[in-house]
């Protein structure tokens, strides 16, 4: 332990759920010294927290009533109101802290911050967005959206869990926003990875070449092109200096034809063009690609600027 460590603040915290993820968190926490309690449905899980200091509750009322915190991180929300949406659970986490890790929608986000109001507990509804080998590095990114004063209380705890530990804003739902939005970017970018891999096979290169122009791709076009979009979609105006929409629907057009020449799956080229054909239909085929972005918006959001 270091100096700083030494005098770092210390918290009682329970954890609820030790999959992977959970056990990750768990492990976070006690390395900082936290007194941590564990509570999992299937509870052999435990045993290698109990070796590595953990106290194990018999069941999810003993974990609540152990700590001030009480961190859930399971499948999903049904799990989760399974384990808390009781009266007498209710009723053991009053005045006390919830910390929901379970990722969700941010419809599920705002139910649970309602309910957790409703019964007098503080809630932040957090995403994270690191992998549980992240989970306790300087790196590991964890999203938070509840009451500020929540958020600062408990950040040396947080803190634990990853050195960036953002809060992202009172709306409950904005974690959930927020992490779903960058999923959203990060599996087209990642999956499309693996189509051009297939492409590249296909024509006999190797995927190490394949992956090197793409690495260098990613800082000299694509950090580029998503802030000029990110410009264009924020002012909601889409002039183009550079190519029109309608030139980048003929090129998702010919990598189409390419994937059918060489008989690799072509669905996923052809579902890019579709939305770029969508918005040419809607009028925007002469300014820049960027203009998709009024074909995927909420259709109530309000109309372009030009
Ligand atoms: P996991 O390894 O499959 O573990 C799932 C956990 O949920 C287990 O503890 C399981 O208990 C528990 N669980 C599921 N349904 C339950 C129920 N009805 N009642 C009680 N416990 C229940 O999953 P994980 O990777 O830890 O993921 C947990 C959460 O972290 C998910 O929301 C996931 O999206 C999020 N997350 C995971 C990663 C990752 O890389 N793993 C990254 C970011 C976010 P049993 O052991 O008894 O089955």
């Amino acid at each position: 332990m270091n100096e700083q460590d030494t005098n770092a603040q210390r918290f009682s915290v329970s954890m609820l759920g030790l999959g992977y993820m959970g056990s990750a968190l768990a492990r976070a926490f006690l390395a900082k010294q936290h007194a941590v309690t564990v509570w999992n449905r299937t509870a052999s899980k435990a045993e290698p927290l109990a070796e590595a200091g953990a106290q194990v509750a018999a069941s999810v009322a003993e974990a609540i009533a152990a700590s001030d915190v009480t961190v859930v991180c399971v499948s999903d929300y049904h799990g989760s109101d399974a384990l808390l949406r009781t009266a007498e659970m209710a009723g053991r986490l009053k005045g006390k802290t919830l910390v929901q890790l379970t990722t969700g929608t941010p419809e599920e986000a705002r139910y649970g911050a309602a309910w957790a109001a409703e019964h007098g507990v503080a809630y932040l509804d957090g995403a994270i967005m690191a992998s549980p080998l992240e989970v306790g590095t300087p790196d590991g990114t964890l999203l938070y959206a509840g009451p500020q004063a929540v958020f600062d209380r408990y950040k040396p705890l947080l803190l634990s869990l990853g050195g960036n530990s953002v809060f992202v804003g009172e709306s409950p739902g904005h974690a959930a926003a927020l992490e779903g939005s960058l999923l959203s970017f990060l599996y087209a970018s990642w999956i499309g990875f693996l189509h051009g891999a297939a492409l590249c096979e296909s024509e006999g290169m190797s995927i190490e070449s394949y992956l090197s122009a793409t690495l260098q791709m990613l800082t000299g076009l694509l950090t580029p092109l998503v802030t000029s979009a990110a410009e264009m979609a924020g002012q909601r105006s889409y002039a183009s200096s550079v190519s029109s929409l309608n030139a980048n629907t003929i090129a998702l057009e010919h990598i189409v034809q390419f994937c059918d020449e060489n008989g690799v799956d072509r669905a996923l080229p052809a579902c890019l063009a579709g939305a770029l054909q969508r918005a040419a239909s809607a009028g925007h085929g002469e300014k820049d690609l960027a203009a998709v972005f009024e074909i995927f918006r909420k259709k109530d959001s309000g109309g372009e600027t030009d």
